[in-house]
């Protein structure tokens, strides 16, 4: 590992400039620590508000994550009040973070880091705390307090595991008071702490340290990294497994809240899977207990030959452990947490995981990337260990580590939902893909031009934040490539909740005039394709057995039809007298589907410029004249826009329309014609 420390620019910053510039540099080292793990503080004298001076603490808030803080990510605190503490013989963690708040200075400040204690105790200006895998991969093994002594040389204090909190932050104190020339400490199953004079000082010890851990354990490498890397199914094998397993999975693990799952099949991790030992490894416990609170103690072990029925009763065996589990170590008064799986392993075919969304999902296989990492070296080293139930227990259900969870923003109201659009790219499709990712879906962006849905997916995501969108490819008129956009979305999305079909074209002619190519091409598009869609939709969603929503964008023509449209008119009244029927064969699995009527809606629509010449001769007038046309021919002469549109169909999708099926919904601005009847 690289110390790049600029030593010209840091000396140029704040006190607390410096801390964050030192906090982010950890952070950008994926192998230091993830996600929020990890923390780092500095002490310096100031001034109070009454100009007196005194020594302050400043230390990184609890869940602040390393790679993206800044300086309103720490909080200050008054060091004399933290320093008396360490006479105590022991606290709650309850009275450990009252007066960790009554010391604080700012009282807008984050909640301390629940290691604050820890920091304020070191009477070195800078401590640094992370969870550096090359440290655990040592430090993970029977031996460990060998290996470290081997690697680092006498300077780090060993602390044999013990779990964070007051406790903690005494042992290491005690070991520091027996060794004040230690530069740092590596706490077992744990990670590492390194401190000195200032800021750079601390922070080359942490790189010098994992340097030193890294070159230890690759001189210890007996074979090439990639021994065992092509082990995997072929694509198509792997897609009818999550095709058969998903939607049970699915089901299974989001009984309490639906869930979103992820496959990670990269070439690393498949080669982790070829190698027996390690899983078994893996089934040992966390590497670090920061992890645990998103990957969860285990993860569950399936084989790709297994039949659907037999992963559920895996999955039912995981949960029913996990709760025996909670049985045997909780105090009175604590919840279950959610027991499914976070992270499930499947040989040949990759790495399942679990989350709120897709991101986080992903988040959770990173972590685990870093376990296996840990897992591979210890192994190579000794054997990898890990901490007893009873220890992870006390850290799965910790309430300081759970806070760190509870920073998240409440959900919107359609987050964790899943669904596909097609036709997304034009106007009404995009204003529905994005009007529902604002309120938190998941989506399948798909349209007939792929690099269109493709940017639409990556504006979507950079929209959010998050990875909440796909673009791709489809037709909707061929059954294999609805079945293949099916597939991907599993890979990333892990299940399906809502459809909006809503891919469509039109042709302007007399019906006297119509070639039998445009009415079939109507047909095909407008009628077979809303089947096509439907129908692969509902055969999966009846298969998860979550229920579900369909919404068909059908058209005021369905209601009432107008002259030169016949092919348009006649495709779109099969599509809403499908949707009716789906309505009622679906009821009872609770998959409501409900249709749309927009009318004259021009905005961004490709639709509208291919026909707009030959409409406005329908109507005799200007085609620049079409908008004015359609808005004054409705009783609120309103202009009606892709958003309202989309207003619908969230509608439609959202438990706001739990008890609404087999319902049409018009957006037209009123006409008397088309009233629904
Ligand atoms: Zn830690």
């Amino acid at each position: 590992m690289r110390n790049r420390w600029d030593d010209r620019y840091a000396r140029r910053l704040s006190p607390l400039e410096a801390l964050v510039y030192r906090s982010r540099l950890l952070g950008a080292e994926p192998t230091l620590g993830l996600f929020g793990g990890g923390n780092t503080s500095s002490k310096w004298e100031a001034r109070d508000v009454l100009g007196q001076p005194q020594s302050l603490l400043w230390v990184k808030g609890s869940g602040a994550d390393l790679r993206t803080c800044d300086a309103r990510h720490f909080a200050p605190l008054q060091l004399q009040g933290l320093r008396r503490l360490s006479q105590r013989r022991s606290m709650s963690d309850d009275e450990m973070m009252a007066l960790l708040e009554r010391c604080l200075t700012d009282l807008k400040a984050p909640r301390p880091s629940v290691e604050t204690l820890l920091h304020a105790f070191i009477p070195e200006q800078a401590v640094d705390h992370t969870h550096a895998d090359a440290i655990l991969a040592l430090a993970n093994t029977p031996q460990g307090q060998r290996w470290i002594r081997q690697a680092l040389g006498p300077d780090l204090l060993w602390i044999p595991y013990i779990q964070p909190g007051f406790a903690l932050c005494r042992r290491v104190f005690e070991a520091y008071q027996r060794h004040p020339g230690a530069h740092g400490a590596v706490l077992q199953h744990h990670g590492l702490m390194t401190w000195g004079a200032d800021g750079r000082t601390s922070f080359a010890r942490t790189i010098a340290c994992v340097s030193r851990a890294e070159r230890f354990l690759t001189a210890r490498r007996t074979s090439p990294r990639n021994r065992h890397a092509s082990a995997a199914i072929p694509v198509a094998a792997r897609r009818r497994t999550l095709r058969a397993w998903l939607p049970a999975i699915r089901r299974t693990i989001s009984a309490q809240r639906k869930m979103h799952v992820t496959l990670t099949a990269t070439p690393d991790i498949l080669a982790f899977l070829s190698q027996p030992r390690l899983i078994a490894a893996s089934r040992r416990g966390p590497a670090t207990p920061d992890h645990m609170l998103r990957t969860k103690r285990l993860p569950l072990t399936l084989s790709a030959a297994q039949s659907t029925g037999s992963v559920i009763r895996a999955l039912q065996r995981y949960t029913q452990s996990h709760a025996r589990y909670f049985e045997a170590y909780h105090a009175p008064g604590q919840q279950m947490l959610d027991p499914s799986p976070r992270v499930m392993l499947v040989p040949q075919v990759g790495m399942l995981t679990t989350g709120k969304d897709a991101t986080e999902a992903q988040m959770v296989a990173e972590i685990f990337r870093h376990a296996i990492a840990i897992m591979q070296g210890a192994a190579r080293i000794e054997a990898y260990t890990s901490i007893s139930a009873r220890a992870a227990f006390g850290v799965e259900y910790w309430p300081l580590e759970l806070y760190k969870l509870s920073l998240a923003p409440p959900e919107a109201e359609l987050a964790r939902e899943i669904g596909l659009i097609t036709g997304a790219a034009g106007g009404i499709g995009r204003a529905i893909a994005q009007h529902l990712v604002d309120h938190g879906a998941s989506v399948v962006v798909a349209d007939l031009r792929a690099r269109d849905a493709r940017q639409l997916a990556e504006a979507l995501n950079r929209r959010a934040g998050r990875l909440r969108a796909l673009g791709v490819a489809m037709d909707v008129t061929r059954e294999r490539g609805i079945e293949q956009v099916l597939d991907q979305a599993l890979e990333i999305f892990g299940g399906l909740d809502f459809v909006v079909s809503n891919a469509g074209i039109a042709d302007v002619a007399s019906i006297d005039r119509l070639p039998l190519k445009t009415w079939e091409r109507s047909l095909a598009v407008n009628a077979t394709g809303h089947f096509l869609v439907a129908r692969a939709a509902v055969r999966f969603l009846r298969a998860q057995g979550l229920g579900g929503a369909l919404v068909f964008i059908a058209s005021k023509n369905v209601l009432a039809p107008g002259r030169d449209f016949g092919a348009y008119s006649a495709a779109k009244a099969a599509e809403a007298q499908l949707a009716r029927v789906l309505a009622i064969e679906n009821g009872e699995a609770n998959i409501r589907v409900n249709v749309v009527h927009p009318d004259g809606v021009f905005d961004g629509s490709g639709l509208w410029e291919a026909i707009r010449a030959e409409r406005a001769k329908s109507h005799r007038i200007a085609p620049r004249a079409l908008e004015e046309h359609y808005r004054k021919r409705n009783l609120l002469q309103a202009r009606v826009l892709p958003e309202d549109v989309a207003e619908a169909v969230s509608f439609f999708i959202s438990k706001r329309s739990a008890k609404t099926t087999g319902c049409l919904l018009t957006v037209d601005g009123g006409l008397r014609e088309a009233f629904p009847r």
